[in-house]
């Protein structure tokens, strides 16, 4: 994929927030079942309270940053990245790395967007050479609208963890008006409907999406949100 890797080593979320402020972090557990189109069950990534806030223009209190992610535990997330690890460029030899010295997620990120469902595909066979495909996430921004396509070609190929952010929060920095990661809302809308279980109550999470925006005075990216006039 013609773009940024980002690898964020899930085991050393750190709080700089307090004590809610934690990975709610289980062990990615489903990978890759053989013979099996899609996976069962995909555990979702929640990324807006790092990656989202930390591209928004307006400054977020601690307090509703803390308001945030309790909300969106509340909404059935299990994992809550609040802080990145590192950013090294190169993947795969990179993700190796970190495989071997213990870092039993790696996200695979897309963060400009540009990927489309051929060079995801291509990314990953070449990633999974060298690290299993339970041990990959994707995190993919939605800038070319490919985001949806780009997760479930990764899903058909055995990974079962996704990052996505609240209302799609955190738009490219460089980019006036390009939408960036993609809406959690319209990840789980889009897994719940291909009979994939997300244990997250779609609604609760709307409902921290409205909040959020609210609070940042911007609307939401979520297209599910929209549809629904939550906002
Ligand atoms: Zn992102």
């Amino acid at each position: 994929m013609a773009a940024v890797m980002r690898l964020v080593n899930r085991g050393t979320l750190s709080s700089t927030m307090g004590q809610q402020f934690l990975a709610f972090s289980s062990a990615a557990k489903a990978g890759a079942r053989a013979g099996q189109a899609l996976p069962e069950k995909v555990k979702i990534v929640e990324v807006g309270p790092r990656d989202g806030l930390q591209n928004e223009k307006t400054i977020v209190p601690t307090e509703t940053k803390i308001h945030l992610i309790d909300m969106l535990s509340a909404s059935g997330l299990t994992v809550i990245e609040a802080t990145s690890f590192v950013s090294p460029k190169w993947v795969p030899q990179v993700a190796k790395r970190l495989y071997s010295m213990g870092c039993y997620e790696i996200s695979l990120g897309d963060t400009i967007g540009v990927g489309t469902p051929g060079s995801m595909t291509e990314m990953l066979q070449a990633v999974s050479r060298e690290v299993p495909l339970n041990a990959l996430a994707v995190h993919c921004h939605d800038t070319y609208g490919q985001a949806l396509a780009n997760i479930l070609v990764a899903l058909q190929m055995g990974i079962s963890v996704v990052d996505s952010s609240v209302a799609g929060l955190g738009g490219c920095p460089y980019a006036q008006g390009a939408s960036g990661n993609v809406a959690t809302e319209d990840v789980v809308y889009m897994l719940h409907g291909l009979g994939i279980q997300t244990g997250v109550d779609l609604s609760r999470l709307m409902d921290a999406g409205a909040f959020i925006c609210r609070t940042l005075n911007r609307k939401t990216n979520s297209k599910v949100s929209q549809a629904t006039c939550k906002l």
